[in-house]
């Protein structure tokens, strides 16, 4: 079989930052939804909160089973994903369930290999698998660490950005070095950035002079458009086109397609 003929996996993205509110489920939600425009996405909702399947409006009574199904290997793998609004974005979403899960898989087998091995069922159907992960370091970031090419790591343009960076910066060598050997920082996208606030700017240069070509070019204004979006169950991209945040997703989109494109795929 020449390289060709090879059935072509999705490339496996986790948004991740163990700090809470940076933009994690928001770049999830929005750029999984940008993506969809031209590829076969699918999103998995990783945090038990559920943020990212209210805000694509998938409400809890018709959720079903969801990631906790998939972590567990809990009915057939066609049953995991579902639907969205936004044509081909399907979600795998969270529910209640997902926060036991941390306690449940002490004692397992393979317990930080429980979505890699769910989502290989589910690769070849998909080009783009984005995972939301919750605000901790925990076995269910691990377990998307573990199953991803690259990570994506939303930062907000705040005081303190850069000091839980190195936390996380030190995980992934980790866990590259004990269970995923292809495991690469994919991105760092500076979030909610504010033009008229000099913190803003300060942050920025900060960290592309700390993180040189890892920051993408591509910047998430802070934009009213973008919040409004969630509390109406939908991307950013379906409620204002035209908005600065729709704008900053689908460029995002286009820049991070490019940088995936540009490295080989994962042999494992
Ligand atoms: P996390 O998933 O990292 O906890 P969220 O994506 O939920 O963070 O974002 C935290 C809050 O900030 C949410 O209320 C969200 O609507 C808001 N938010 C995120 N990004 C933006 C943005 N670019 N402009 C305006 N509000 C934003
Ligand atoms: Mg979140």
């Amino acid at each position: 079989m020449s390289s060709n003929d090879k059935i072509r996996a999705a490339r496996i993205i986790a948004v991740a930052n163990q700090k809470g509110g940076v933009g994690k489920t928001t770049t999830a939600i929005n750029l999984a939804s940008a993506l969809a425009g031209s590829k076969r996405v699918l999103l998995v909702d990783l945090d038990p909160q559920g943020n990212a399947s209210t805000g694509l409006g998938v409400g809890y009574d018709q959720r079903g089973n969801g990631s906790y199904a998939a972590l567990m290997q809990e009915a057939p793998a066609a049953s995991w994903a579902r639907e969205t609004s936004v044509e081909n974005l399907h979600i795998i979403t969270a529910d209640n369930d997902l926060a036991g899960v941390e306690i449940e898989l002490i004692a397992s087998e393979r317990r930080e290999y429980r979505l890699q091995e769910a989502l290989q069922q589910l690769a070849s159907q998909y080009d783009f698998i984005l995972i939301d992960c919750p605000p901790s370091l925990g076995i269910l970031t691990l377990n998307a660490l573990v199953a991803a090419d690259g990570v994506l790591v939303p930062l907000q343009c705040e005081f303190f950005a850069l000091e839980g960076i190195s936390q996380l910066v030190r995980t992934v060598e980790r866990v590259r070095r004990a269970f995923n050997a292809d495991l690469h920082i994919a991105g760092i996208v500076l979030t909610m950035y504010d033009r008229r606030n000099n913190l803003s700017e300060l942050v920025a240069a900060d960290a592309r002079s700390f993180f040189g070509e890892q920051v993408l070019q591509t910047v998430i204004p802070r934009n009213i458009r973008i919040s409004e979006a969630q509390s109406h169950g939908c991307s950013v991209l379906e409620y204002d086109r035209r908005s600065s945040g729709a704008t900053a997703y689908g460029m995002l989109a286009d820049e991070l397609a490019a940088r995936v494109a540009a490295r080989p795929e994962r042999k494992g």
